[in-house]
């Protein structure tokens, strides 16, 4: 899987040849409501550009909420998020779509379609490309993905694990600066799980800006070069893999680590 990856579009100088020019993400005083519900409250978070943070915390801590933010999915009460400086939330959301892509915990694939056909949507409707170029750009972001034999099965016809790398092939067709991943793996049965994460600790390793919201520690540990706990709202503690699971300093990550671990 993990050879499949990035070999296709890289030829024989391998996956690692490929490099993105992910964008740095800088967010501040983020806060966001439900209603009456405060959902993030004064959110402080700087991604470096081609880094990857994992973010852990328990269901309800406002993890999701903070993803959706980045990509204007939901609108923050208050707070700045910067894209290499830029404003997101000055930004048409369809252009910064277009350079912060997500995937997501149920694929969100059009059934009807078939994987080619759903990675080239995303470039002939959003990008207004023509079909042509959009066919081309299509069958490489599947071949990146380990899928070139695949394109012409429709999702009901691939697996869990294939279907979310369709999706990650569609996120990268329109060419982001930065990937959001929510909880992209926790649909998947077990023996799914790593083809999935083994492609996207690929895209880390190429550049790419990542912020994945993930149960996976062993990923986070592994991969991310900075992971940040949060819970009702709040980051916690943000730091690296070694000083988020090795030397947790607030009670409430310890306990939430004795629970996952
Ligand atoms: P996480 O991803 O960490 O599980 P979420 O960001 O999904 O957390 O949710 C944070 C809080 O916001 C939870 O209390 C959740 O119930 C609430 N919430 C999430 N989405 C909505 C919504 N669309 N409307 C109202 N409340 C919501
Ligand atoms: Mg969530």
């Amino acid at each position: 899987e993990l050879a499949a990856a990035g070999s296709s579009a890289t030829g024989a100088a391998g996956e690692d040849s490929r490099h993105f020019q992910g964008g740095a993400l800088r967010i501040r005083n983020l806060s966001m409501a439900y209603g009456e519900l405060d959902v993030l409250k004064s959110v402080d978070l700087d991604i470096a550009a081609g880094t990857v943070t994992c973010i852990i915390g328990p269901s309800g801590s406002g993890k999701s909420t903070l993803l959706r933010c980045m990509n204007r999915l939901v609108e923050p009460k208050s707070g700045e998020m910067l894209l290499d400086g830029e404003s997101i939330l000055a930004m048409r959301p369809e252009k910064l779509r277009r350079r912060v892509g997500m995937v997501f915990q149920h694929f969100n694939l059009f059934p009807d379609h078939t994987a080619l056909e759903n990675v080239m949507l995303a470039l002939t409707k959003i990008k207004k490309m023509p079909r042509q170029k959009a066919r081309r750009i299509a069958e490489a972001r599947l071949a990146d993905v380990g899928l070139a034999a695949r394109r012409d099965h429709r999702p009901a016809g691939l697996s869990g694990g294939q279907q979310q790398r369709v999706a990650i092939a569609r996120a990268l067709a329109m060419d982001p600066e930065v990937i959001l991943f929510d909880e992209v793996t926790s649909a998947l049965d077990p023996e799914l799980v790593k083809g999935v994460l083994d492609l996207m600790a690929t895209l880390g390793r190429q550049g790419m800006t990542m912020a994945v919201v993930t149960h996976e520690m062993g990923f986070a540990r592994r991969v991310a070069n900075q992971v940040v706990f949060m819970d009702e709202g709040r980051i916690i503690e943000a730091g690296s893999p070694q000083q988020i699971f090795d030397n947790p300093q607030s009670e409430r990550l310890k306990r939430f680590l004795a629970e996952v671990l």
